[in-house]
């Protein structure tokens, strides 16, 4: 790169890094071909990332930080703590290095930042991130095959709003009422569920784009009809789809996942409601798909 000022290129070559981030552990999933990476970034530090196949392509789950700090009790990526936020480079570096493990016609169609850390607490990197992803003489990927999923940082959300990006916001909600929640979910008490859903509200006024709402069934805990019925009055006149995700076991954390037909009638009743409801497919069960599983079980 001749072309660039002398002093610009020593500092580059000094201070910055053109390394992808380095495959060490790769599991497939026998049940589902789902492949769950650990990647290992410049500095030893090591984060998860999962790719799924469906019938459009690959999509693929990507983290935003190391380690995490939000302390949801049910989550294995929190246990260690939040160690630093992920660069965007390191953001896309996901996406390339588990690119070049594919076929070469194949392509990662969709991203979802939906892995280890918390997205809306590493915005700057993220924007970047998503602006790179989408650029025409990148990857070009389109902005509406991509997901940020966050526990409910609102001032972050509504930046987001302001950006004019058509990306998927999904909510990590996992409770119809505040002291639940707050349970479940520490940094709601910065954030309450009433702030948290106007948010996503002014998210979908000013962008158009429907949030989606993730619901982790958690075994007694966040399960019972009390809780469709107040899922029913929460979402009564909100365009709004429900994501019901039956919760990956986690050894340490003790919480298990209610038995299919339960899965099945809260689905069933949230239906009656009205509300839009999808059960998501618990991929690579077997391969400790769950977030923060994999990078925990390595370093241990
Ligand atoms: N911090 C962001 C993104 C990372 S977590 C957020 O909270 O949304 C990604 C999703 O996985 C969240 O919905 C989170 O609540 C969920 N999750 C975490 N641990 C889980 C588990 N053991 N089983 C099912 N979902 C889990």
């Amino acid at each position: 790169m001749t072309d660039l000022p002398k002093d610009f290129r020593r500092s580059i070559s000094q201070n910055e890094s053109l390394l992808l981030p380095e495959i060490s552990v790769v599991r497939t999933s026998k049940k589902d071909g789902t492949k769950k990476f650990l990647l290992t970034l410049y500095d030893g530090n090591k984060v998860e990332a999962v790719l799924m196949k469906y019938s459009y392509g690959y999509s693929l789950c990507i983290s935003s930080q190391v380690g995490c700090d939000m302390g949801c009790r049910f989550c294995a990526s929190t246990i260690g703590g939040r160690l630093r936020n992920l660069t965007a480079a390191e953001l896309l570096g996901q996406i390339y290095a588990i690119e070049k493990t594919l076929a070469p016609d194949e392509r990662v169609s969709r991203v979802v930042v939906m892995g280890t850390g918390e997205p809306l607490l590493n915005y700057d990197n993220l924007l970047t991130f998503i602006r790179l992803i989408t650029d025409e003489s990148g990857a070009n990927l389109s902005i509406r095959h991509i997901t940020v999923s966050t526990c409910g940082i609102v001032p972050g959300i509504r930046r987001l709003a302001d950006e004019g990006l058509a990306i998927t916001l999904a909510l990590s909600l996992h409770a119809p009422e505040q002291p639940l929640r707050e349970s479940l979910m520490p940094i709601a008490a910065s954030y309450p569920l009433n702030e948290v859903m106007k948010a996503c509200d002014d998210y979908f006024d000013k962008t158009g784009r429907r949030v989606t709402y993730e619901y982790a069934l958690i075994n007694g805990i966040n399960d019972g009809p009390e809780h469709i019925s107040r899922l029913g009055q929460l979402f009564k006149g909100r365009p709004a789809h429900i994501n019901l995700i039956p919760l990956n076991a986690v050894d340490e954390l003790g919480l298990l996942p209610p038995p299919p037909e339960r899965v099945n009638s809260f689905a069933k009743g949230l239906e009656k409601s009205g509300i839009n409801v999808t059960i998501r497919r618990s991929l690579g069960s077997d391969i400790d798909g769950a977030c923060g599983q994999l990078r925990r079980k390595e370093s241990l």
